[in-house]
C-alpha cells in the first residue's frame, strides 16, 4: 500500500515550530482565505490546499494533537483516529466561527450555495361521499416552482458572468458607523451573495426558477373524511442547492350528500312513512352507499316517530381497521296526512272513537292531570 507523503503541518501554514496559538490562527486564516473555494471555483489544486490547511490547523490549534504530532509526526496522529476532513462541509462545520470574520458572511461564503429544503405544498381535493366510500386514484394538476433549465437555476443568462456587487464590493454586507459602533447589515443589493446579475436569464427573469405544471397520481384510500391530509413525500417544491424537496399535502374535503349524513364511519338518514305504515309496519326500500341497488328496511309494527333502525355494516369503510365498516342508522319520520277527503276524515274519527273506548281509563287520568296544571297556573 502506498501512503502519500504528507506535508509538514508547520510548513503548510508557514509558521515556525514554536509559533503560538495566535500566530497559528492568523497563518491559517491567511492560507484558507487564499485557497477558499469561493475564490477559486473549480480549482482542484486550491481545494486540496484548502483541505490541507484545515487539517494542519485542526492539529496545531489543539494542544494534545500538536504534542503528539511534535513527538511522533503523522504516524502518531493516525493512532489517535485522526483522519483529517472528508470535505468542505466538515471544515466549515468545524471552523465556521473562524470564517465568519473573514468574509463577513458565514463559512461558506455565498448564501446562494447553502442547501435548503423545498417548501411543502397544499392541494385541496374535493370528493363525493361515494368517492370517499370506494377510494380512488386521482391525477392532480398544480403549479410548482422548478429550477430553470435555461440558466441551470442561477438566474444568469447563459454565457454571461455575475458581477461583483458594487454596493458592497462583494463582501455581502455593508458596514455603517454610528457613534462608537459599527453596524453590519446584509447587503440589500445582492442579498448577501456579493454578486449581482447584470444579464438575467430571459426565461426566468433572473429568478432561477419557473412555474411548471406538475401532475401527480394520488391514491386515495377508502374511508377518507374531510380534513384528512395525505402526505406525498418529495412532491412539494424542489430544494435549493441539493436540499431535499418538500412534501405535497393533499387535504381531503368530502362534499355533503343529499341523502346520507356522515358521522365518523357511520351514516345516518331519514325516511318518511305514513302514519298508517308506522302503525301497521311495512317494508320499504332505501338507497345504500355501497351499490346502486336498494336495501329493504323493515319498519316494525307500531314504529314511533324518530325511531332508529340500525343496518349493520352499511356505513363507510374504516380507514384505521381494514375490512371493518360502520353502520347505517335509519331514522323513521312519520308523515301526518293533510287534505283529507270526507271519507278519510270519517274513518279517522271512527278510529279515534275506538281509541277513546280502548284507553278510556288511561286517557281520563291524563286529561285530569293536564286540567290540574292549567288551573294552578
Ligand atoms: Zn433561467
Ligand atoms: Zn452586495
Amino acid at each position: 500500500m502506498v501512503i502519500p507523503t504528507k506535508r509538514d503541518y508547520y510548513e503548510i501554514l508557514g509558521v515556525s515550530r514554536d509559533a503560538d496559538g495566535d500566530e497559528i490562527k492568523r497563518a491559517y486564516r491567511h492560507t484558507a482565505l487564499k485557497y477558499h473555494p469561493d475564490r477559486n471555483p473549480g480549482d482542484k489544486g486550491a481545494e486540496e490546499n484548502f483541505k490541507e490547511a484545515a487539517e494542519a490547523y485542526e492539529v496545531l490549534s489543539d494542544r494534545e494533537k500538536r504534542k503528539i504530532y511534535d513527538l511522533y509526526g503523522h504516524e502518531g496522529l493516525r493512532g489517535t483516529g485522526f483522519t483529517g476532513f472528508g470535505g468542505f462541509e466538515d471544515i466549515f462545520s468545524a471552523f465556521g466561527d473562524i470564517f465568519d470574520g473573514f468574509f463577513g458572511f458565514g463559512g461558506r461564503g455565498s448564501r446562494r450555495t447553502r442547501a435548503k429544503r423545498g417548501n411543502d405544498l397544499r392541494y385541496d381535493l374535493e370528493l363525493t361521499l361515494e368517492e370517499a366510500y370506494t377510494g380512488k386514484e386521482e391525477e392532480i394538476v398544480f403549479g410548482k416552482w422548478e429550477s430553470c433549465d435555461t440558466c441551470g437555476g442561477n438566474g444568469i443568462a447563459p454565457g454571461s458572468e455575475p458581477a461583483t456587487c458594487p454596493n458592497c464590493q462583494g463582501r455581502g454586507e455593508t458596514v455603517h458607523s454610528q457613534a462608537f459602533f459599527q453596524i453590519r447589515t446584509t447587503c440589500s443589493s445582492c442579498n448577501g451573495t456579493g454578486e449581482v446579475i447584470v444579464d438575467p436569464c430571459t426565461r426566468c427573469n433572473g429568478q432561477g426558477r419557473v412555474k411548471a405544471e406538475k401532475r401527480v397520481l394520488v391514491k386515495i384510500p377508502p374511508g377518507v373524511d374531510t380534513g384528512l391530509q395525505l402526505r406525498i413525500e418529495g412532491e412539494g417544491e424542489n430544494g435549493e442547492n441539493g436540499g431535499p424537496a418538500g412534501d405535497l399535502f393533499v387535504v381531503i374535503y368530502v362534499k355533503e350528500h343529499d341523502f346520507f349524513v356522515r358521522d365518523g364511519d357511520d351514516l345516518r338518514c331519514h325516511i318518511a312513512v305514513s302514519f298508517v305504515d308506522a302503525a301497521l309496519g311495512t317494508e320499504i326500500s332505501i338507497p345504500v352507499i355501497d351499490d346502486s341497488e336498494q336495501r329493504q328496511v323493515v319498519i316494525p309494527e307500531g314504529a314511533q316517530p324518530g325511531e332508529i333502525i340500525r343496518l349493520k355494516g352499511c356505513g363507510m369503510p374504516s380507514l384505521r381497521r381494514a375490512r371493518r365498516r360502520g353502520d347505517l342508522f335509519v331514522q323513521v319520520m312519520v308523515k301526518t296526512p293533510t287534505n283529507l277527503s270526507q271519507t278519510q276524515r270519517e274513518l279517522l274519527m271512527e278510529f279515534e272513537e275506538l281509541e277513546k273506548q280502548t284507553h278510556r281509563g288511561k286517557n281520563r287520568d291524563i286529561w285530569e292531570k293536564i286540567r290540574g296544571i292549567k288551573k294552578s297556573t
